[in-house]
């Protein structure tokens, strides 16, 4: 019988315990708890409307992609929706896929090379109607207010607001984590979202959107012209992009690879020379040779080797990130003041100016057209270097 008096006595005295840590104490205090209920109230709406998606995803770093469907954030006043229409693989997908840089978060939806149709706008969107042709590449949002958001490197966001378009918090919105262009549609930040040139064949444009940017960021920033010498370390996707865009700089460019089979491409790309590195002569030819070496290798490899290819002050010019760390020889560099560098992606007004670029000299890259299923073989032939030289998904392909 005294039990029901008991458990009220023990209720009361537990809420009296809590009292000062569940009902605030000053007005501040209130004004965060009423928000934080508003907040959470708001999200459960935003959850109503929150965008179905159909994707490929793989579950951890070992496991094939496979078809998986999903829910994106709902489309805010400055969004715009895409449906996606061609998505390209780029050699960063699989080193994320397979975990190779840490930190990867599952379920991953790969894929930042993504062009497609205007299906839907934010209220507050101006840049963009429905129907419009457009593409997203590598980040979907910054800070916007920082000096890098401000002089256009949102990708190097000094508030570390930098959201990228898969496997990243989507701290500029509602804290989850970004899905990728292996899908049907995509919701992005408009002043993220590009113009692409109708007059660029839509079927290959979506590498452009990193393999593109990738290579014509550097390449500009160091003033590529006639004149100079290029180098260009490694023809897969970022590789050709880069002959097409030096050859178009004016450069004269030379293709270092390690797949004698690739010469006849590379001259078609437009390559005017060919290095085979597992020739120690043809290695020995080209020392001190070239003004600029734009290294796109995917695997680790030996750095000094090609360093000495430099004329005095060259410029060694990283853009492919191997999982290992990179081993460079002090003296590689000093012999001759070279200058080691790097580059990440490009801001999107530069990705913008790229992709008039391109229209302007029309280059494309040289694309394998697939459906989603064959993805998974697609990786095993990236990585086997057996690409000419960047896939493509027709998402078509995912509507079951
Ligand atoms: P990819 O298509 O696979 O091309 C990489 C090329 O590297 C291959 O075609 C091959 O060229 C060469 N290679 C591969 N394995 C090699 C080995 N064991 N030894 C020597 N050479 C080898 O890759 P991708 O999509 O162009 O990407 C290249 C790299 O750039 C990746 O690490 C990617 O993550 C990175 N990336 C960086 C940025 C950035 O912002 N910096 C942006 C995008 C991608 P050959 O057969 O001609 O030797
Ligand atoms: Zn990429």
């Amino acid at each position: 019988m005294l039990k029901p008096f008991f458990c009220l006595r023990s209720v009361n005295i537990a809420i009296k315990l809590l009292y000062p840590s569940v009902i605030p104490a000053n007005l501040a205090q209130i004004k965060l708890w009423i928000e934080n209920i508003f907040v959470s109230k708001l999200w459960s709406i935003k959850k109503d409307n929150m965008i179905k998606s159909k994707g490929y995803a793989a579950k951890d770093s070992t496991s094939p992609l496979e078809y998986w469907e999903f829910e994106r954030r709902e489309l805010g006043a400055n969004d715009v929706l895409i449906d996606i229409l061609y998505s390209g693989i780029c050699h960063s997908d699989i080193h994320q896929v397979h975990d190779e840089w840490g930190g990867t978060q599952y379920p991953i939806v790969p894929g930042h090379e993504i062009v497609g149709r205007i299906s839907a706008v934010g209220s507050g969107v101006t840049k963009f109607k429905k129907g419009d042709l457009a593409g997203v590449g590598c980040m979907v949002a910054s800070c916007g207010q920082c000096d890098n958001c401000k002089s256009d490197q949102q990708q190097f966001c000094s508030e570390k607001k930098t959201v990228w378009t898969y496997n990243s918090k989507d701290v500029m919105h509602d804290h989850s984590y970004t899905f990728g262009g292996y899908s049907n549609n995509i919701v992005a930040d408009a002043d993220f979202v590009l113009h692409v040139p109708e007059s660029l064949d839509i079927k290959k444009v979506a590498p452009l959107l990193c393999a593109g940017i990738t290579t014509y960021s550097p390449l500009k920033r160091w003033n590529i012209s006639k004149g100079h010498k290029v180098g260009v370390l490694g023809l897969g996707g970022l590789g050709h992009m880069a002959v097409k865009i030096a050859v178009a700089m004016g450069a004269e460019v030379t293709m270092i690879s390690h797949s004698p089979r690739k010469k006849e491409d590379a001259a078609l790309l437009g390559a005017h020379k060919f290095l085979n590195t597992h020739e120690a002569e043809e290695i020995k030819e080209f020392s001190s040779y070239f003004d600029f070496i734009i290294d796109t290798v995917s695997a680790p490899h030996d750095y000094n080797l090609y360093l000495a290819l430099l004329k005095t002050k060259g410029v060694y010019i990283c853009v492919g990130i191997p999982a290992a760390p990179m081993q460079i020889n002090g003296r590689s560099i000093m012999g001759g003041n070279k200058i080691l560098t790097a580059s990440s992606i490009g801001g999107i007004q530069e990705t913008q100016d790229m992709l008039d670029f391109c229209a302007q000299h029309n280059i494309l890259p040289e694309t394998e057209m697939i459906d989603i299923d064959y993805v998974n073989e697609a990786y095993q032939r990236v990585l086997d270097s057996d690409v000419k030289y960047r896939f493509v998904i027709d998402m078509s392909t995912i509507e079951k």
